[in-house]
């Protein structure tokens, strides 16, 4: 299997330190907000990731955590604690926010068909692992106090932007957004491991520590809750580009320094859905969420078939209209697969032929689009007979997990939906003819059934009324 990585800047091999099982790493969600749509991109990548692995015979141990406390507005510590502004506005308070929002967050998981991971951990439940962590960054001199906070000293360290190109320049103030001068920092780029004394007024959360009572950084979280349930050696960590600095390479300078070695070998990092304003970010407010696209009339799964038909590793412009023909694509998809039976014997050389053609393409850092197209090969083909097909389908299902068989409750009568696509193909024939009477008429006969035609690019899709 090949992925890219952000580390070393190509498509590798991917060789796990165990060769039966993979620690793999995700960044959960601030849970302030409601999960956006942009959000969601992340983790579908994340869901298609630990889905390939399985595919190919890992057993994956998967960990996410969910950031409860620490987040400032800024990624580089400035601002305010986005939990707390939340939690102000609300009137509610910090935890009562976190439950909130982390329900509302694996509901989103839910309807995309995304895998909860087998182990979620909220920031808040390790504080003593911070405590240990920083007190021996404290002991090796890599950290330091200083106007009240504790600080990790980027100096000492031999590449501290081994996962990026920022440099020390970046952190200048007014070059990137939300970078605030702070003179207890001795360098720019250092960032804070723990809060005391500054951004300390509201904090509705904090804890002893041998420094006073505060609370930890952003970072640190993800490096205790990886090591505490992933072990010294980590395989795969995921996130979003924007993760990439500092949040990453922070993650990765204090667990490096902590453990004295190498800790995590490959960096998967997925693009953003953009939309015609930019990146979508939850801080702007006015975004996009799933349930939003329900309301319109959307199924989850023609968000999620909408990914798969893009690169991972490229930017995608979010529109109603582009969804629109995924929402068309996957109808006529899910009226083809749901003819499929499960009758017969299979012919094991061509469901073998198939099955790896698909996982040669997902192997292929993840090309999911090439992967759907031997999705739609598999029911154009011919020469397979129907439970070749249907097996394939349902083996593909594991990785794309677009419900391809599965029957909705109040799904129609398989002789109908027969004789609806019988209907189709007579209408697109007399419609081939110019014989437009009885292409109206087979319409208005599909009407008095209540089954309404749609011409669309991607054919004739239809619908119950
Ligand atoms: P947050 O809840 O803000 O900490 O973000 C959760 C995850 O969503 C992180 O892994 C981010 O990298 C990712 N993310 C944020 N914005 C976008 C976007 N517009 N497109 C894709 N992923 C995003
Ligand atoms: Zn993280």
């Amino acid at each position: 299997m090949k992925i890219y990585n952000t580390l070393t800047k190509k498509v590798e091999e991917f060789i796990p330190n165990d060769k039966n099982k993979v620690n793999m790493y995700t960044c959960g969600p601030t849970v302030y907000h409601y999960a956006h749509i942009g959000n969601l991109r992340s983790y579908i990548m994340e869901d298609i990731l630990e889905k390939t692995l399985m595919y190919n015979g890992y057993k994956v141990n998967r960990v996410m955590n969910i950031t409860d406390v620490g987040h400032l507005s800024s990624d580089s510590d400035s601002g305010e604690d986005k939990m707390v502004s939340s939690a102000k506005k609300q009137k509610k308070s910090v935890l009562d926010i976190a439950k909130f929002y982390t329900d509302a967050f694996f509901e989103d998981f839910k309807k995309l068909n995304i895998k909860k991971p087998e182990t979620i951990e909220p920031a808040t439940n390790l504080i003593p692992e911070y405590i240990n962590l920083i007190e021996d960054l404290l002991a090796k001199d890599i950290a330091y106090i200083s106007g009240g906070n504790v600080y990790f000293d980027t100096s000492k360290l031999n590449d501290y932007y081994v996962l990026t190109n920022h440099k020390e320049d970046d952190m200048v103030v007014g070059v990137r957004d939300g970078v605030e001068y702070d003179d207890s920092k001795r360098n720019q780029a250092d960032f804070v491991l723990w809060f005391t004394k500054s951004k300390f007024e509201d904090q509705e959360l904090k804890w002893d520590s041998p420094w006073g009572l505060g609370y930890p950084g952003w970072h640190i979280e993800c490096s205790c809750i990886s090591m505490k349930h992933c072990g010294e050696y980590l395989d795969i960590h995921c996130g979003g580009v924007d993760n990439i600095f500092p949040h990453h390479t922070n993650e990765i300078a204090q667990s490096e320094a902590y453990l004295g070695h190498k800790w995590c070998n490959y960096w998967v990092h997925g693009e953003h859905l953009i939309d015609k304003n930019g990146k979508m970010s939850k801080s702007k407010g006015d975004f996009l969420t799933i349930s939003l696209l329900e309301e319109k009339g959307y199924n989850p799964l023609s968000y999620r078939l909408m990914h798969l038909q893009s690169h991972y590793r490229k930017q995608l412009l979010f529109s109603f209209d582009n969804l629109d023909n995924f929402e068309q694509a996957y109808k006529k998809l899910k009226q083809k697969t749901l003819l499929l039976k499960d009758s017969g014997d299979v012919n094991k050389e061509q469901f073998d032929r198939y099955n790896n053609i698909f996982i040669g393409y997902l192997n292929d850092d993840m090309n999911t689009s090439s992967a759907i197209t031997i999705l739609y090969d598999v029911l154009k083909d011919n020469s397979l007979n129907e439970s070749t097909k249907y097996e394939l389908v349902k083996s593909f299902d594991k990785v794309l997990s677009l419900d391809l068989l599965k029957k909705e409750e109040d799904s129609i009568d398989e002789n109908l939906i027969r004789y609806i696509e019988e209907k189709i193909k007579a209408r697109a024939q007399a419609k081939q003819n110019k014989d437009f009477e009885t292409a109206d008429k087979i319409r208005n006969e599909l009407l008095e059934k209540k089954i309404e035609l749609k011409d669309t690019r991607e054919g004739t899709t239809w619908n119950k009324i």
